[in-house]
């Protein structure tokens, strides 16, 4: 059998997705990169909260608790996306301590659970998108909508650091002025996974299995636009593939009545719930 167009394209995207673990469930899912928070939140419909810390400073100092350990804050900062950076003093770095994820030992931040050194200081330069001034007071948290766009209001930066009460109250005013369906990390890792499965099925020819499994993201209770129209733009490429292979079996039908048959029996099988599905039996019983 070979692939019409649509869906041999259909498969190189959607190959490209991917789902991150998290380093460790009872950490901040700190994302990799700038360019992969404003990914993230696109996907997820949810703002970015941007942490800038520095050490030898007593307001970071009290918030490392916060990030490290407060299950209310860690739980809460699964419905946004969280960015951490901080520059180490070049002289002092903060050193490595190894801790298991999955069946890999792995060396994370001594200082900030859940991350490397490497990907704070890396997310450092997000911070020019936002601030440019010289001198600023750290720590500093700016709030970001999905689309880039700092919610001003909602900046702090002083000294004495916020809290995990302040921090959520800004959390929820940022969650507010986000319109539309929004999807926490767990729901996300689940339905890129489960669009990774469904290419995976693709690739196996397994039309069936692949169109089961974009039904459940099309369908899924928790959800955001972005897994919506993925999975709606899957199954029109995978029905209009279906299509094809009617069309294919109703020429073939002049010269091999049998297996036209066969294939578009075939088609109304594996391709049940999509159209072409519904286009094979018409084509069988005006065939017949
Ligand atoms: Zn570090």
């Amino acid at each position: 059998m070979k692939l019409g167009i649509a869906l041999t394209s259909l498969l190189g995207v959607l190959m490209a997705s991917r789902a991150e673990p998290c380093q460790a469930k009872n950490c901040v899912a700190w994302a990799d990169s700038w360019g992969a928070a404003l990914q993230e939140a696109r996907e997820r419909n949810v703002p970015i909260l941007l942490t800038v810390q520095q050490d030898e400073n007593p307001g970071c100092d009290a918030m490392f608790p916060i990030f490290n350990g407060d299950g209310g804050f860690i739980r809460a900062s699964r419905q946004v996306v969280c960015v951490m950076a901080y520059m180490q003093f070049k002289d002092r770095p903060h050193g490595t301590r190894k801790v298991k994820v999955g069946n890999q030992v792995v060396e994370m931040c001594k200082v900030i659970n859940g991350i490397t050194c490497e990907v704070h200081e890396r997310c450092v330069g997000a911070v020019a998108n936002f601030m440019s001034e010289a001198k600023f007071d750290i720590p500093v948290q700016i709030w970001v909508k999905p689309d880039g766009k700092e919610m001003r209001d909602l900046r702090f930066s002083g000294v004495e650091g916020q809290s995990a009460g302040e921090m959520l109250s800004a959390m929820k005013k940022a969650l507010d002025k986000v319109p539309g369906p929004k999807l926490s990390r767990d729901g996300w890792e689940k339905l890129n996974k489960l669009l990774q499965e469904g290419s995976e099925h693709l690739a196996k020819y397994d039309f069936k299995k692949s169109i089961e499994t974009y039904k459940k993201v099309k369908d899924a209770k928790v959800t955001a636009p972005h897994f919506t129209r993925k999975a709606e733009e899957a199954l029109a490429s995978i029905n209009q593939h279906g299509e094809y292979l009617v069309e294919e079996a109703k020429q073939l039908h002049a010269t091999d009545p049998k297996k036209a048959k066969e294939d578009l029996e075939r088609v109304a099988k594996d391709f049940k719930g999509l159209a072409a599905s519904q286009k094979a039996e018409e084509a069988l019983k005006t065939l017949k």
